[in-house]
């Protein structure tokens, strides 16, 4: 799967080529590949933002250099284009899970007080945020959003199934996790873990993970497809 990304601030996506993500990289599993905006300036200081119509503070990116950086990348293809924007979708599993079929997506990363409105009608196709609340610029949305998204791609993480349990996956939160030392603290291992029943294990670890979301995220209960016995469960606590 690749992901162009469209940023004027290329260095700061280094930071993906560590753990993981960084392993699906060197893996040719997951390519990241950046496109500085400012290559395509026409301005001789490569400036590319300008004053806002009608005042107001801050610079605007402009339209041209944008849609030059992403014609550089559409080819004929036309790939997926996500403009990350606190104006967007708040972006969740679904969406990365979604996102993982996609073959290529181009990723917009805005900065300042935004981007020439003009160029998101032409190119985007869906705005997507990180949550309600505004951070200086796409780059770090972008980033979380590659990072979830990969995890998704078959082969980038050991196991689907290690996915496949991980909280908001299958709508609930993932149960807690240990390992050694067996005592810590004086606080032991749960008994069950340290035996090698397996169905056990799986029926403790789903009671976990129900009691967890019903402690931390309630709101999550109403979604969540649940069997009878999880309901039975949840009624005692
Ligand atoms: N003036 C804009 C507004 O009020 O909608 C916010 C601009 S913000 C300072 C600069 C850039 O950061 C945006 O263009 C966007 O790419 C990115 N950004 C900021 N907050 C974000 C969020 N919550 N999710 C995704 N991207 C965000």
């Amino acid at each position: 799967m690749k992901f162009s990304v469209l940023t004027l601030f290329p260095e700061m996506f280094e930071v993906l080529k560590t753990s993981v993500l960084g392993k699906a990289i060197e893996n040719g599993i997951v390519q990241v590949n950046c496109v500085n905006i400012r290559d395509f300036s026409k301005d001789k200081h490569r400036h590319v933002d300008d004053y806002p119509y009608g005042a107001g503070g801050g610079m605007v990116m402009q339209p041209g250099p944008i849609y030059d950086a992403w014609k550089s990348v559409a080819g004929e293809d036309r790939p997926l284009v996500v403009y990350m924007s606190p104006q967007g979708r708040p972006f969740n599993q679904k969406m990365a899970r979604d996102l993982s079929r996609e073959e290529h997506i181009v990723v917009l990363c805005g900065h300042y007080e935004g981007v020439d409105q003009r160029v998101l009608d032409e190119i985007v196709d869906i705005e997507i945020s990180i949550g309600d609340y505004v951070i200086t610029g796409g780059e770090l949305p972008a980033m979380v959003m590659i990072d979830s998204v990969s995890r998704m791609v078959p082969g980038v993480l050991d196991s689907q199934e290690t996915a496949s349990e991980e909280s908001h996956y299958s709508g609930l939160l993932e149960y807690p996790q240990y390992t050694r030392p067996p005592e810590f603290m004086g606080r032991t291992v749960p008994e069950v873990l340290l035996g090698g029943n397996h169905k056990d294990i799986r029926r403790w670890r789903r009671e976990k993970s129900l009691e967890a979301t019903w402690r931390k995220r309630p709101d999550m209960l109403e979604r969540a497809v649940l069997t009878d016995s999880d309901r039975e469960f949840l009624k005692k606590l």
